[in-house]
């Protein structure tokens, strides 16, 4: 890997970060707090939440078995993203380089910062070639996004192929695994010690039911954490999503009952699914979702919707034609949607 200051952009290496209230005093022994402009009443959302989210990383950090050093918690993985373009790629310079198909917000976030973005197509039952993916990088190369279970295609990754990036390539390996909890392979975030280019991206918005928190993770080594933390906004986790996250942290056994379950339905799924006329093919998933390939995907799109039922049509991704994803839902919501396509002509 090149020297962490040979990737930052060079005014984000220079720049000094806001220091706010909360920054600057982090004792707790005070009972008197007039130092952040806050109202003395309507406790405890009048006060501003922590802005490096000490507790939850401190549990996270159990949980993982990583230091809390080694935590990057944002509003959303999405903002993990959106920082990484932001503190190592200088717009118009440099670029990154992807697989395809894959999640959209890797390309969005490129072109809102102006970061030109390289596709690289999977191949054979959507599989990685670390070769193909590290020709498509040069000089100046700062981040290579990788997925596993990789979205929309839902199969994991070859980790030999993983490991051949991250040693092949000198800038940073963004590792997005917001499935992981659903998925039979191993994370990445135990080998972050022996690959200090490494960014692993977790999320509470899956396994742990918590969508609607905006809670992300980045695990990476901690001065790549400390470039994230230095650009965030001060308050970038808001004081409802940390006592929420932290409060499921401690109801982890619920995760692990609805990832077994959603497993399980996974399966049926996918048995019943392969039954139906409209069905040509269906993908291997390690996520709670598949991706399967139908006779006319916009067509079973649109008479789905007709009748209340909402996939995903990835008809017009690369790779993905006449392609739906369908996430899985409870029992009464897969047999909801199995009976609309058997009744499909
Ligand atoms: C759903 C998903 C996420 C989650 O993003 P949040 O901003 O944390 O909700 C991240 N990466 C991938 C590939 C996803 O599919």
């Amino acid at each position: 890997m090149k020297a962490l200051q040979e990737l930052v952009r060079p005014n984000i290496w220079r720049m000094k970060p806001y220091s706010s209230a909360r920054d600057e005093y982090q004792g707790t022994a005070a009972s008197v707090f007039l130092d952040a402009n806050e109202n003395p009443y309507n406790t405890p959302y009048n006060r501003y939440p922590d802005p490096l989210q000490r507790k939850l990383k401190e549990k996270l950090a159990e949980l993982k078995g990583l230091p809390p050093e080694s935590i990057f918690l944002g509003n959303g993985s999405d903002e993990a993203i959106d920082l990484l373009y932001r503190a190592f790629c200088e717009p118009r310079v440099d670029n990154a380089v992807a697989i395809a198909p894959t999640y959209g917000m890797y390309k969005v976030c490129a072109e809102v910062n102006d970061v030109a973005y390289r596709e690289v197509l999977l191949g054979d039952g959507f599989s990685l070639s670390a070769s193909r993916l590290l020709e498509a990088a040069d000089a100046r190369t700062k981040l290579i996004f990788l997925c596993s279970p990789n979205n929309p295609t839902g199969n994991s990754l070859d980790a030999g192929e993983i490991e051949a990036v991250l040693r092949g390539f000198d800038g940073l390996v963004v590792l997005d695994e917001a499935y992981i909890d659903f998925s039979s392979r191993e994370s990445f975030i135990g080998t972050l010690a022996g690959h200090p280019n490494l960014v692993v991206l977790q999320t509470f918005s899956k396994a742990w039911g918590c969508a609607a928190i905006r809670l992300g993770m980045a695990f990476a080594s901690p001065d790549i954490v400390a470039v994230l933390n230095k650009i965030k906004y001060p308050y970038n986790v808001n004081e409802l999503t940390q006592r929420h996250a932290l409060e499921m942290l401690y109801r982890y056994h619920d995760m692990h009952r609805w990832v077994a379950t959603l497993k399980e339905e996974r399966h049926y799924l996918e048995e019943k699914l392969r039954g139906l006329r409209c069905v040509v093919g269906i993908y291997p998933s390690d996520a709670n979702f598949i991706l399967v390939r139908m006779t006319d995907a916009p067509r079973l799109y649109d008479y789905l919707v007709a009748r209340g039922i909402i996939v995903r049509n990835r008809h017009t991704a690369l790779l993905c034609g006449n392609c739906l994803r369908i996430t899985v839902g409870t029992r009464v919501e897969n047999d909801m949607l199995l009976e609309a396509l058997a009744e499909a002509e």
